[in-house]
């Protein structure tokens, strides 16, 4: 009988395939890297043929790792990194530009523009209530209408459903599915939720916000529940016959995989960027304080559960930036033994704004800086501040979470690629006032995909035995006196608003 769950977690530097049993535990893993593209400043590309192929070799190669056919797989779950943007050809199933990266900020011509037209409509407010989210280059509708605009023909043969697009979780599981031969052109309620074309009360697609963009509803997915049967993946996959039965964005998924199902429960992912993820049951909160509202799960016909998030563009990226342009260090592993040579931060701090800044500020005028430097600071602060700007921006954000929810979190559960790194969580823990929570799991991302392909098959039986699977590895209490971390943060802010006005 077949007994395992196989998790495709389809991240922004990289493609895994996970294998899962009943325990919600690893039996084996399989990742590839693939190449990221930075053409001009602000664009940022992936190929997303490359992005199929290593999807496609990672679940041979966990296969082989655990010795296991797709017989013996029950359900695979897909999650993957948001809102990037990819169009194909329906016939050839060929991309017809590379895929335009959640963090490309190409398209703030595009926001400028729609958010001139609705200055009396609130600017780029004007879609908040409707979508729970600022109008911002970030999100999927400003590159698809980019796409619609630049690529030669596409949009005739957008309108007459000839060119499809959708988001990371679509081209998977179209192709999974057959591609061209038959395969499912859907996408789940969370990622429709970060495209500014859904709205947030009936979850379909909306049409004066396609208006406003411009963009036929031919060419978009059909939007499904994240936890039902899509469709079966094809005889040409690796895993011919197994359902594709549960599909979330990365952050639902993790959200989900940290078993915070319900109102008042959060975590916070360090990965590329990190996000903070905060439920608020079945209504949509409106934020107040720069957090964007957007859908956590729906089950099969289940009612919609929503969040407040906290996204950061750049965390994990920046310990990448000091490795690859700076050549700091030959690992990203290695940032933590060099911050470690060093007392402090020695006044310095980085503001990696590399995208300009979003939660809590959202200001796409702003840009990275360095400040406090003097003669003392060397590469050990430098590694330093790098590690607690993403201490402080998670601050920023649970500040923020706290002024919008009822009641503020006494506790943070994380994740994510950073988390092996204890000396940043213990200083997250310090920066925040209140304990830190790793679990034993910290692929929780490719454990909330499995778990809703999971449930969508019977292989698990509910929430509440999702629940009873998590386990706690580490609590980092704070220890830092208040006045210090007052202290720290008020220069971080004045550091945050050195960074405004550069773009
Ligand atoms: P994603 O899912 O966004 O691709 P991951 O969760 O795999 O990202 O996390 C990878 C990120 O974590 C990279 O940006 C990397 O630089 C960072 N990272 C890896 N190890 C460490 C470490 N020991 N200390 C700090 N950052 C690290």
């Amino acid at each position: 009988m077949a007994d395992y769950i196989l998790s495709l977690d389809q991240g922004t530097t990289s493609t895994r395939a996970i294998v899962f049993d009943r325990a919600g535990s690893i039996l084996a893993t399989a990742q590839r890297e693939h190449t990221q593209y930075f053409p001009q400043p602000g664009w940022v590309e992936h190929d997303a043929d490359e992005i199929w192929r290593n999807a496609r070799n990672c679940i041979g190669l966990v296969l082989a790792d655990a010795q296991l056919t797709a017989t013996d797989i029950v359900a695979v779950g897909i999650t993957n990194q948001r809102e990037t943007t990819i169009c194909w050809d329906r016939k050839t199933g060929k991309p017809l530009h590379p895929a335009i990266v959640w963090q490309d900020t190409r398209t703030q011509e595009i926001v400028d523009r729609i958010a001139e037209e609705g200055a009396e409509q609130g600017g780029v407010d004007r879609f908040r209530e409707r979508t729970g989210l600022p109008l911002n280059a970030y999100f999927t509708a400003t590159k698809i209408a980019w796409l619609l605009e630049h690529v030669e023909r596409i949009r005739e043969r957008a309108e007459r459903g000839e060119v499809l697009f959708g988001t990371v979780d679509s081209w998977l599981t179209w192709h999974l599915t057959g591609g061209p031969n038959g395969g499912v052109h859907i996408t789940d309620v969370t990622n429709a939720s970060r495209s500014l074309l859904m709205r947030l009360d009936t979850c379909q697609w909306d049409d004066e916000l396609l208006e406003a963009f411009d963009i036929p509803r031919a060419c978009l997915p059909e939007i499904r529940s994240s936890s039902e049967v899509y469709g079966r993946c094809s005889v040409r996959s690796p895993l011919p016959g197994v359902p594709v039965a549960g599909i979330l964005g990365d952050q639902q998924a993790a959200t989900f995989g940290q078993a915070a199902f319900d109102m008042g429960e959060a975590k916070n992912t360090y990965g590329t960027g990190s996000f903070l993820v905060y439920g608020t049951g079945t209504k949509p909160v409106q934020s107040e304080h720069g957090l964007l509202t957007t859908v956590a799960y729906r089950l099969g016909d289940g009612p919609t559960h929503y969040a407040l998030e906290g996204s950061i563009a750049v965390t994990g990226s920046l310990v990448q930036w000091l490795r690859d342009n700076l050549g700091m260090i030959k690992s990203s592993a290695e940032i933590e033994p060099l911050a470690q040579t060093v007392e402090d931060n020695g006044g310095c701090y980085i503001v990696p704004a590399f995208s300009g800044l979003y939660a809590p500020w959202w200001r796409p005028d702003a840009r990275g800086v360095i400040v406090g430097l003097t003669r003392f600071i060397n590469k050990g602060h430098i590694a330093r501040a790098a590690l607690e700007s993403t201490a402080f921006q998670s601050a920023d954000v649970l500040d923020a979470c706290n002024a919008d929810a009822p009641e503020p979190l006494t506790e943070l559960r994380v994740d994510g690629g950073m988390t092996v790194n204890d000396s940043l969580m213990q200083f997250q823990a310090d920066v925040l006032g209140v304990p830190v929570v790793r679990p034993v799991v910290t692929e929780t991302t490719a454990l909330g995909a499995a778990f809703v392909a999971g449930l969508a098959v019977g292989f698990w039986s509910g929430l509440d035995e999702l629940r009873s699977l998590w386990q706690e590895d580490r609590r980092f209490y704070p220890s830092m006196p208040e006045d210090a971390r007052e202290a720290l943060r008020g220069k971080w802010r004045e550091a945050v608003s050195r960074s405004f006005d550069l773009a």
